[in-house]
């Protein structure tokens, strides 16, 4: 069930203890994906994860918060302080309309501190109940291998893209930047400049549709899974 698409007639009589919540980002990736990538990815994954497990799909947050991509063009950085009490709102409208679990499906990994600490928040305030997933750090884990060069708009996001709407990629504009990432988190504009030289990391070439499909339907699985495992531990 799709939420936007959701009448007030329908939404008041179903089941709505469990919601998808898919927040990305518009951000440069390379020159051959789509700048909504970072959204379109947890979007197509949920609405997938949705029809197996009735829950309901919030609409994407589609902008982000997006330091390290900020000097290209196509990128919005939206101010992390404002992402947070946004995605804070977002979930607390969630439990004033009837929802109990909100698995919020992150596409971006500057996202990531500002939906924990809105998770965190809303939490404390309301009954609300809420799972963070960064969908390709937690989700399709056992395809990894089919990856030898993944990364920003690298083999394994390039795949994925390919094989949830290949229409939107440009294969050749595909590019390469293989780098190593330092071994701990670091704040860094230097290192941000050296890593995203070309706004992509890892080997876009090597991406197919094929592996795309392949990861993408064990992530749909694994969210699946996740969902119904929490509804058992939350009783929903
Ligand atoms: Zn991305």
């Amino acid at each position: 069930m799709i939420l936007k698409d959701m009448n007030g007639f329908d939404f008041e009589r179903v089941d709505k203890d469990v919601a998808i919540l898919p927040v990305g980002s518009i951000e440069r990736h390379g020159d051959h994906l789509p700048l909504g990538t970072d959204s379109e990815l947890p979007e197509h994954i949920a609405r997938r994860a949705a029809e197996l497990t009735s829950a309901i799909v919030l609409p994407t947050i589609y902008y982000g918060s997006c330091h390290a991509m900020r000097g290209f063009p196509g990128t919005f950085d939206i101010d992390s302080e404002i992402l947070f009490k946004y995605i804070e709102c977002v979930l607390e409208e969630a439990w004033r309309n009837g929802i109990r679990l909100v698995v919020v499906l992150n596409g971006h990994g500057g996202n990531a501190t500002p939906i924990q600490m809105a998770a965190r928040q809303a939490t404390s305030r309301t009954g609300l109940s809420v799972a963070v997933l960064d969908w390709w750090k937690d989700l399709g884990t056992g395809k990894k291998d089919l990856f030898s060069s993944p990364g920003h708009a690298g083999e394994d996001e390039t795949s994925a893209m390919l094989a949830v709407d290949e229409s939107k990629v440009n294969i050749y504009l595909a590019g390469r930047h293989e780098v190593t990432y330092p071994e701990v988190k670091v704040y860094s504009k230097k290192i941000d400049e050296r890593l995203y030289e070309i706004a992509l990391t890892g080997d876009a070439k090597k991406a197919t549709k094929e592996k795309g499909e392949e990861l993408i339907s064990a992530a749909v699985e694994d969210l699946a899974k996740i969902v119904a495992d929490l509804r058992n531990v939350l009783e929903l």
